[in-house]
């Protein structure tokens, strides 16, 4: 029997030990090996020759909609579209039904969890039920597995129970992950405040319903001495503050989608609600402070903020459709077209996509170092496919980038040794 996998000739990418250049990976019993003297008999050799061998994506962002919105996607369906886009770990939102807000929902994802394509990290809720009045059972859920804490979809308008959390989450070395928004000015809106919404006649978001709260939880940061981590980050103005923030010393980490630098509020021009989302699609301006952000370190990860709807949700009059996207399957070819136009290199799209969202929710992977798990992902960085979303792992379809040609695709993919996608 073969017990041994060489995974040879691809090259080997790991931003932790600075590797760049042609290496072998060896695994056994589901973790990476130092090379042994190998032979066709107990080894498995996988041809990675014109790949690239990376640690594993995680996404630290993704919406799983189990329990209460299986119709949607299933914890067991989103990790099947994970995988099939590279990723070995992602961190769900607490936002299903019952939302996540104690130890039993956080027990159920985890045991759910354990048979399926990917690492599943369930993120709990900041206050119960997600309703903004009282904490909820941090203690209980980091037991139970949850690595982080938001109410994420919805954000923390009390500043008082924010700072709460943050205190509590600081004693405890627990992460905050912030959903900025500043409803009272995102009210009544449905797309980005400017040319086009006044073209299109529909309800604008300014940027400043992001950065308000950006700058809130900032302060808070600094005052609480808490770890907070800023999702989805969309504009310009929010960019400036993080930066800011981070040349004091705050300790703040911040995300954005591929949808950000990828598309502006013009792709809602022919009202597609498939290019719905919150916080919206912003200008060019903003896209372009995005794009330079990822490159000097000011935004930490790429996160898909995956969030399956059905035509139910989707297939309405613009105001009223639900917002998101699903991402899982296009986020790393829409990053590779970053390195293409040497916007990021090759080191940097895995630190952005592995290595930094496994060190700010402080679980395993990022790296392949010898001893580690061996979560990997071989990508073809020049195949073409045509991705279309209804034939998708998830359980959804509402995707911007459906029919677009894309390039760039994990080929297999490794959780623990155990093949999880394979298309060589
Ligand atoms: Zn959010």
């Amino acid at each position: 029997m073969k017990t041994i996998t060489v995974i040879q000739n691809g090259r080997v990418i790991d931003p932790v030990s600075n590797t760049n250049e042609i290496a072998e990976i060896w695994i056994r019993d589901g973790l990476i090996i130092a090379p042994e003297s190998k032979n066709s008999e107990t080894a498995e050799i996988v041809d990675a020759t014109g790949c690239w061998v990376v640690p594993g994506l995680i996404d630290m962002h993704v919406h799983l909609r189990e329990p209460g919105e299986e119709y949607k996607e299933t914890i067991e369906s989103g990790t099947r579209a994970a995988a099939a886009g590279g990723f070995t770990g992602v961190a769900c939102m607490p936002n299903t039904h019952p939302v996540n807000d104690n130890g039993s929902v956080t027990l159920f994802i985890c045991e759910t969890a354990k048979t399926c394509s990917a690492r599943v990290y369930p993120v709990g809720a900041i206050s119960q039920q997600s309703k903004g009045v009282s904490l909820a059972e941090f203690g209980e859920m980091k037991q139970a597995g949850a690595v982080a804490f938001t109410d994420d979809g919805l954000p923390v308008l009390d500043s008082q129970l924010m700072r709460r959390a943050m205190e509590y989450s600081a004693s405890h070395n627990s992460l905050i992950m912030s959903h900025s928004e500043e409803i009272s000015l995102s009210r009544g809106g449905c797309m980005n405040e400017g040319e086009v919404s006044t073209r299109l006649g529909l309800g604008g978001i300014p940027n400043a319903a992001e950065s308000i709260m950006v700058y809130r939880d900032i302060a808070l940061a600094e005052l609480t001495d808490a770890r907070v981590h800023l999702s989805h980050v969309s504009t310009a103005d929010s960019i400036d503050l993080i930066r800011a923030a981070k040349t004091r010393g705050v300790s703040v980490t911040a995300e954005t989608s591929p949808h950000y630098f990828t598309l502006t509020d013009e792709a809602v021009l022919g009202y597609d609600t498939h290019a719905k989302m919150s916080p919206p699609l912003r200008s060019k301006k903003d896209q372009d402070a995005i794009r330079e952000a990822l490159a000097d370190g000011t935004i930490d990860a790429i996160a898909t903020d995956h969030a399956p709807h059905s035509e139910l949700e989707k297939d309405v009059e613009f105001s009223l459709a639900a917002n998101g996207i699903i991402g899982l399957e296009t986020s790393l070819p829409l990053t590779l077209a970053l390195v293409r136009a040497g916007i990021i290199d090759e080191m940097r799209l895995v630190q952005l996509m592995s290595s930094r969202p496994a060190e700010i929710l402080g679980v395993s992977g990022g790296s392949l170092e010898i001893g580690a798990p061996a979560d990997i992902a071989v990508i073809d960085p020049q195949k073409k496919f045509v991705f279309n979303a209804e034939k998708s792992h998830s359980k959804s379809a509402n995707s911007p980038f459906s029919g677009w040609e894309l390039q760039g695709k994990a080929v297999l993919t490794l959780l623990a040794g155990r093949i999880t996608h394979s298309e060589v």
